[in-house]
């Protein structure tokens, strides 16, 4: 490693934030000088197997050549313009791509910069469409524990009330209704009963209801949950029963990840309002979108103020909707759903070891996610050194140590992927 490369990290340590960590003490961070395929290059030149497809989103890989291509099209032609009094292209063909694969129904399209931003636009939605039909006291949500919808206010307003950040900002943000978080798994015979809380909750509290919100079948960042199929069904029946808008957060899910198109078509429901983000743009740039119903966009326009109140400025930035285009198209003109059971085939037999550990409570599979949940916390610093010595790039939290790598890994790769997990995760649980 040079000098230059070392002062640079000591001045990252200095200086700039990293997600989720101490300015004062922070964790090591690794200095990435490049990304192609499936492999991640650091500067002193090692090689790292990406296993976490940068948070959901680098689904084709690092440096596509196609996407690469697109992104320098565009900004040949037109980088930005805002999308006030403006259209272009790029908008219209990625929101008629969006029309086309998203569960039926979802007819209008709105572009904003993230997740967060998304989740934050499609809860603006509910609340102005029963203030627009003269019913403001329908206003707040109900969610179910354990989610996770990102960090800005009413995004963490949501998410699970105990491993959230409810307690740091407690009189701050806006309370919301918690059902019991689904019990039944992907894979388990359906129980009635799991839906009691939710059934509950929702038949109480309608009145003042304006939508549930909820990651469908996968709970990521709250905890890697993946729940029945059945219990998405039972909400959408009891949304439309008690006339409540649901809102389904595909961020993480969307984009096949699930091995569907997205999450939603395990159950076979249509939500009223759809986010979509990280894989949107195959993980080139920051963009998401809030696809809404027929009639949610109708009621926002009739009523008062007759507009739907948000409008970030670099709404429908050119360069992100040309490159999510290109993105969508590789997906569609790839054998994604193939790519996706080898996935999570291989990942059964490559995970499969850590079953038998002692210390580990469970391993679970579901598309391309792979989870390892421990009994006790990992030491992040101290895993995540180990992995990287492996050659792999996996970022555990808490229990969870999971992967969900790229669609277009191959099954050497994927193997040692696996095979590093394995060895590092008993490694540990003898030191623990
Ligand atoms: C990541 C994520 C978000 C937040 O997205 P950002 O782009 O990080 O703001 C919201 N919901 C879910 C389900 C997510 O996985």
């Amino acid at each position: 490693m040079n000098a230059g490369i070392n002062d640079s990290v000591e001045f990252d340590k200095k200086h700039i934030w990293h997600p989720y960590t101490s300015i004062q003490n922070p964790l090591p961070v690794y200095h990435v000088v490049s990304a192609h395929g499936v492999r991640i290059k650091l500067t002193d030149g090692r090689e790292l197997i990406d296993g976490m497809s940068s948070w959901w989103s680098v689904i084709h890989g690092y440096s596509h050549p196609e996407l690469t291509k697109t992104l320098q099209r565009q900004a040949e032609t037109l980088s930005h313009v805002m999308f006030g009094g403006f259209t272009h292209q790029a908008a219209i063909e990625l929101a008629q791509k969006l029309i086309a694969i998203s569960p039926a129904g979802l007819e209008r399209v709105f572009f904003c910069d993230s997740g967060s931003v998304a989740v934050e636009v499609a809860m603006k939605m509910a609340i102005q469409y029963y203030y627009s039909k003269k019913r403001p006291g329908k206003n707040r949500f109900l969610t179910i524990k354990s989610g996770y919808h990102g960090d800005t206010f009413h995004a963490m307003s949501v998410c699970d009330p105990t491993t959230g950040m409810h307690k740091i900002y407690q009189g701050i943000l806006p309370e919301y209704l918690f059902a019991d978080k689904p019990q039944c798994g992907f894979y388990d015979d359906w129980d009635n009963r799991d839906i009691d809380s939710f059934e509950q909750l929702i038949r109480e509290n309608h009145d003042r209801l304006c939508g549930v919100i909820l990651e469908p079948i996968v709970q990521g960042a709250g905890g890697m949950r993946f729940y029945h199929s059945q219990y998405l069904k039972e909400v959408r029946t009891l949304c439309n029963r008690y006339d409540v808008l649901l809102i389904a957060d595909e961020i993480a899910t969307g984009f096949g990840r699930t091995g569907e198109m997205f999450a939603c078509g395990h159950s076979n429901i249509s939500p009223d309002i759809l986010c979509l983000g990280k894989a949107l743009t195959g993980g080139y740039l920051s963009l998401a979108a809030v696809l809404a119903s027929d009639d949610v966009g109708r009621v926002i326009s009739a009523g008062e103020p007759g507009v739907f109140m948000h409008g970030p400025t670099f709404m429908g930035n050119p360069l992100a909707c040309s490159v999510a285009c290109c993105s969508i198209d590789l997906l569609l003109n790839s054998p994604w759903r193939e790519n996706i059971r080898r996935i999570e085939a291989e990942m059964k037999r490559g995970l499969a070891p850590c079953y038998e550990m002692a210390g580990v409570r469970d391993v679970r599979i579901l598309g391309g996610i792979g989870v390892v949940e421990l009994e006790q916390p990992v030491e992040m610093a101290r895993i995540q050194e180990k992995f990287v010595q492996k050659g792999v790039w996996v970022r555990p939290f808490g229990r969870l140590v999971y992967i969900m790598p790229p669609y277009v890994m191959g099954s050497e790769d994927l193997q040692r992927l696996t095979q590093a997990i394995c060895e590092v995760v008993g490694k540990e649980l003898e030191i623990i």
